[in-house]
């Protein structure tokens, strides 16, 4: 069987890897250039690859591809390789058939990496031998290839399932569904919302649903279709036998009939979001019998993400939070919400269509004053001008954080939460939040 693979990286390399393991014959097609680091392992292993071209005659005589999530339907070779009829999967599709581990599933508009690094922090405390994939660290057919884990928490993007057929988790988390990469499912937000589904379409009556049961995307699509998978509602404002809810300040998770309850203040993450996250991840820890006094204390101790909420330092009384990873319009309500001091907010970026509307309310209520970063901050000045006690505009970081050093006063939080992408001003969202928090520390 000739595999070929386009995309030489973290995903592709591994798949490579795996693929030659086990007796395929691999060609790896990279349109850009290939790191280093993954050529010498291309390399070390005899795998045949070639970089910054697509030599199509090597391509289209393939019996399989693999695709990299990252390169879209419409390049010019997979439409080539659609023509010919020649099968297109996904790393995780591919992977999935040689592992008999189990499978956890996480995708969702937002929340997918803090929600799949809790319950990968409750299995690992649990004593679980888990391993973390998909978009996150080392891919899941590396870890394959070398045989490693018992069980897997995957953390999986829309495009990741665009490329599954059989492929099912045991347990699969829907966090919540909110327009995002429209420019990928032809500006169509049914299709994005029939991708994330993928997840439970091939899940049986052994197999878990965990799903926010306050989405209404969610809701209608559960109304409308059916999976055979045990449903398992989380909420904030409705309670249930079988699901998970927050009531009377408490958390409470009863998938098995033995509740698990805590109180919310008790959880280590802060925001609404963040109680989602808990109860989502919660489930899966009891479906998997974790103990009581581990989930609690791992509940308690979790340390969150890089750029989500993170505090970075309190200066002169005045907290600095980076929230960089708040690409879109959702995840900067959650973090609006989650204020609970007079913010100056730092925003802008690329524009993903945004509807500012929605935050009208949380910005009258926590914002005294707005800080543009952006090289085009047209529409955040229309929604938020005249709403706000001041608003400016900035052209890089340092001046960015300078400014809002001199607007607070002490009480106050300076709170980066872009809703937007960062590809004007930044690398990439790291990079933002690392500058950012490059000049707090500077202050
Ligand atoms: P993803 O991996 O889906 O992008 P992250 O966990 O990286 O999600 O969080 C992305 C952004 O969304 C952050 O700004 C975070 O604070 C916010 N966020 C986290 N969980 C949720 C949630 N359940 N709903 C809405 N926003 C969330």
């Amino acid at each position: 069987m000739r595999l070929v693979i386009l995309g030489g990286g973290e995903s592709g390399v591994g798949t490579a890897i795996l693929g030659k393991k086990k007796g395929y014959d691999v060609f790896v097609s990279d349109f850009g250039k290939i790191k280093n680091n993954y050529k010498e392992v291309l390399i070390l292993n005899k795998i045949k690859f070639e970089d910054e071209q697509h030599s199509e005659e090597l391509i289209l005589n393939a019996d399989l591809v693999m695709k990299s999530p990252g390169i879209p339907d419409k390049s010019p070779i997979v439409k080539k390789l659609k023509e010919k009829n020649i099968p297109i999967i996904s790393e995780i599709e591919f992977t999935a058939q040689f592992t008999n581990a189990t499978t956890i599933g996480i995708t969702g508009s937002n929340g997918k990496t803090t929600t799949t690094m809790l319950v990968y922090h409750l299995l690992k405390q649990g004593g679980l031998n888990v391993g973390l994939a998909g978009n996150i660290g080392k891919s899941f057919a590396w870890q394959v290839s070398e045989d490693k884990h018992d069980v897997y928490v995957l953390e999986l993007s829309s495009f990741q399932l665009d490329g599954i057929e059989n492929y099912k988790p045991h347990i699969a988390i829907i966090t919540n569904i909110s327009p995002d990469h429209l420019d990928r499912y032809d500006y169509k937000y049914e299709k994005y919302i029939e991708s994330k589904f993928r997840i439970t379409m091939n899940q049986t009556e052994d197999d878990y649903l965990i799903y926010d049961a306050d989405d209404e995307a969610i809701k209608n699509w559960l109304k409308n279709n059916k999976t055979r998978a045990k449903l398992i509602p989380f909420s904030l404002t409705k309670q249930f036998e079988f699901g998970a809810f927050e009531a009377e300040k408490n958390i409470n998770i009863n998938t098995n009939n033995d509740p698990f309850v805590m109180l919310t203040s008790q959880l280590s993450l802060e925001g609404k979001h963040n109680v989602k996250n808990a109860l989502a991840a919660t489930s899966v820890a009891q479906l998997l019998k974790i103990r009581k006094a581990t989930i609690r204390e791992s509940l308690a101790d979790f340390q969150g993400v890089e750029h989500r909420l993170e505090k970075v330092l309190k200066i002169q009384n005045v907290q600095y939070i980076n929230d960089s990873k708040a690409t879109n319009v959702n995840a900067t309500f959650y973090a609006l919400d989650s204020m609970t001091s007079p913010t100056i907010w730092i925003v802008g970026g690329v524009d993903k269509g945004n509807d500012y509307s929605e935050l009208m309310e949380l910005v009258n209520k926590n914002v005294k004053s707005i800080i543009c970063l952006g090289v085009d901050n047209k529409k955040i000045i229309e929604a938020f001008g005249s709403v706000v006690d001041e608003l400016i505009e900035v052209s890089s970081m340092t001046e960015a954080v300078r400014q809002a050093y001199k607007m607070a006063e002490k009480g106050d939080t300076v709170l980066l939460s872009p809703a937007c992408a960062s590809f004007d001003l930044f690398e990439n969202y790291e990079d933002r939040g690392r500058q950012f928090k490059q000049a707090v520390q500077n202050l």
